[in-house]
Parts: C-alpha cells; structure tokens; sequence
C-alpha cells in the first residue's frame, strides 16, 4: 500500500509533424488504498499518465513518488507497482499458474512454496483456481482478464495500475467485473489507478475521479462532485449518460435568453454570473419536467420529437415551441411507466434550482446546481464540496 503523487507532470512526445504535449503539467495526490479512475476521451493523456507511473514512459518534467520518494527516474521493475493492460499480455505457451508464477519466478527470491501459496490465494479469490492448468486460449475472455488479474495480485504491489482492463469484455460481464474489481479492491485495499474513457466505470467504481481533457486535469473529485459540482462545461458533459443539456444564451436585463425561450434569474443565481453575458445554461436530463402544458416562467411549450422507450425510463427528445422538431435541443429523462408520444405537444419545466450556468467563452462553471432539494433527510454523500 502506498500513495502516489504526480507533481507538475508533462509528457511531450516528438514526430514529424512536431510536438504533442500527451500530458501538460498534471498534478494528483492518490491516497493509500484510494481507487482513482482516470478518465476521458481517446487521446486526452490517460494511458501515457498510468504508463508514466509504471515507468513505461519517462516525462519530459515534473516527479512521480510513491509514498513521498521520487520513482520518477526508476525502471519498471524497481517500482514496486503492478500493471494489467487491456490486452491482457498473457504468455500463450505457459499455462494460467506459469503465467501467474513467472514474475515472481524471475523477479522475487521468494520460495517454490510462498510462490505456489500466493498463487493458489489469488486464484481463489477470482474464481479461476479450477483453470490452473490451462493454457490462455483455452480461457474465455473474462478469465483471460483474470489471469493478468491475478498475475498482478500475487506481486502483492504497492499500487495496481489498470490501463481499460474491461474493455474487450460484453457488455454483461464487464457490468458484473465492475463489482467483482471493487469488491477486491475494498479485500486487498491497494492503491489502484484506472484508466477508462467510460464514464459509467469511472462513476461506479472510483473513489475519485480523476477527469483529462487534452492533457489537462480538468477536475478531481468523487464521482457525485463532479456530476453535480462540475468545474467547467467539459466536465459537465462527459460525466453523466444521456449527457448534460447544453442551450447558448446570453444574460439580459437578468434574464437568460435563448433562440427560442426566455429565462428569469433569482437574484441569488444572477450574482454568480459576475459581468459575462455569453452564457451556456446547463440542465440534466432527469432533471427536466414534462408537464402537460406550461405556465411558469421556467415553463416552455415544447413539442416532442421521439421517444427512445429503455423499460424503466423514456428518454425523451423535446424541440421548443416555434423550432423545427427534428431540430429538438432538450433530451429529458423520464418514468418508463409515462405514456408521451413523438409529435405531442407538451409544457418543459426546467426547474432553476437544478440549473447550471457556464461561461460561453471558458465553458467555466460559474453556478452549479442547489444540492438542497436532493439532500431530504440523509445528505448527498459525496457531494458537498463546492
Ligand atoms: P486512448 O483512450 O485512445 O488510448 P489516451 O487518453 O490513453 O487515449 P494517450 O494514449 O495517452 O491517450 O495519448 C495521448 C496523446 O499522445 C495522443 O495524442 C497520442 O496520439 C499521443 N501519443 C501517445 N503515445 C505516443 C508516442 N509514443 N509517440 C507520439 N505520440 C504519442
């Protein structure tokens, strides 16, 4: 166990073309025994990040430490880290216990029988002890996974370093080792850093997210910050599924104007705003009310375009009143028990204590959502910090 810090971190690879700054002066404090998921689209720095820490790649500046010494500079064999790619990497000749025994063959002086104990405990403990002796192509996908799984648990590391160790699975069973990986990582309780472009894991799986945009750091928090306390728009949009709706407005006479509505501000929302008026009003999908007909100021005649129905919940597409259906702006989550139909015309409430306002030139945060109505009686864990 231990916790690992990047300070100031910046990889800049060279090619032809010129430089490519992966990784741009990046700096996180994973705690001992934290899950850190580090997420963001292809290509924002995430595997040059993780390979950095498994000392795969070395980074142009800034230090890397494991609980407080500078590794930076050392080999991969030298950190005392584990790393399972999302090829899995498996010896096809060796058998799943030669795969699972090599490293420490190789690379511990441990004994013939520490080798054999450890590597029959983490065989248990993921289920594949009954496939010991076969060799990797006689193993499904998810075992595979396992394997290399499983050859990273028994070197017993300080940190485990996961680069999207999910993503050849199916659907179901990806679901289904997203609990199994944090129920084993709450038993083992080592410091683990993940990679993945996929919100949902990075939302279910982490303590704190850790989310890149472009090699920047764009925000790091629980996963309940930054889905109702995003730093800035781009964060706002990439946590959340449907994603967050976006409306370019801008701020006058403290109203939110729009291309097709109109939206009055309290007092206490428009003193967030300071003097940019170029604005981006931002409301989640489920936080979108469909109502029969509008009558409040945060009420809009809308008509709806389609209705996409998933059984437990509609979603919605919903154009304003005035604009081309097919044009619709808003996507709205809504019961699945609730009967709307394309082309119905309909009320869209956009309650303003669920709003978030960004700025329309930094995409800034300038005013998140109030957490005060979905706090009830037991307080939103995880969310609090502003
Ligand atoms: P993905 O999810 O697609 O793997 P990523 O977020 O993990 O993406 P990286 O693989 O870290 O992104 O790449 C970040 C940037 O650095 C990309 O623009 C990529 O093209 C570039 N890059 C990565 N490795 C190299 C390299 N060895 N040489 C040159 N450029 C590289």
């Amino acid at each position: 166990m231990a916790n690992v810090t990047l300070d100031e971190v910046t990889k800049i690879f060279e090619d032809e073309s010129g430089e490519i700054v992966a990784v741009d002066d990046v700096n996180i404090d994973i705690k001992d025994g934290e899950f850190l998921v580090l997420v963001g689209p292809s290509g924002c720095g995430k595997s040059t990040t993780l390979r950095m820490v498994a000392g795969l790649e070395k980074p142009t500046r800034g230090t890397i430490s494991v609980d407080g010494e500078a590794v930076t500079h050392l080999s991969p064999q030298e950190r005392n880290v584990a790393m399972v790619f999302q090829s899995y990497a498996l010896y096809p000749h060796m058998t799943v216990r030669g795969n699972m025994s090599f490293g420490l063959e190789e690379a511990t002086d441990l004994s013939d029988e520490e080798i054999h104990t450890r590597v029959e405990d983490a065989a248990t403990m993921l289920g594949i002890d009954d496939l010991l002796d076969r060799k990797p192509d006689e193993l499904s996908g998810g075992q595979q996974q396992r394997v290399a799984l499983g050859r990273a648990i028994v070197r017993e590391p300080d940190a485990f370093l996961l680069d999207e160790p999910l993503a050849n699975l199916d659907a179901k069973l990806r679901s289904e080792m997203r609990t199994e990986l944090q129920h084993l990582q709450e038993d083992l309780d080592t410091t683990t850093i993940y990679v993945t472009h996929d919100q949902t894991e990075a939302m279910t799986m982490s303590d704190r997210i850790a989310v890149l945009n472009d090699g920047k750091l764009q925000q790091i928090g629980t996963p309940l910050e930054c889905y109702h306390r995003p730093n800035n728009q781009f964060v706002a949009g990439f946590i959340g599924e449907p994603s967050m709706n976006f409306l370019p407005v801008t701020l006058e006479d403290g109203r939110l104007v729009g291309e097709h509505f109109e939206y009055p501000l309290r007092e206490e929302t428009r003193a967030n705003l300071g003097d940019q008026t170029d604005l981006v009003l931002g409301i989640r999908p489920e936080d979108i009310e469909i109502l029969d007909a509008a009558s409040g100021d945060h009420e809009f005649p809308g008509i709806v375009d389609v209705v996409e129905p998933m059984g437990n919940e509609n979603t919605v597409h919903v154009a304003f009143e005035g604009q081309d259906r097919t044009e619709s702006e808003l996507t709205a989550t809504i019961s699945g028990m609730r009967n709307v139909e394309g082309a119905e015309s309909i009320g869209v409430g956009i309650p303003e204590n669920a709003i978030h306002i960004f700025d329309g030139e930094t995409g800034e945060s300038l005013h998140n959502r109030d957490l005060g109505d979905v706090e009830g009686d037991r307080p939103l864990r995880g969310a609090e910090a502003a």
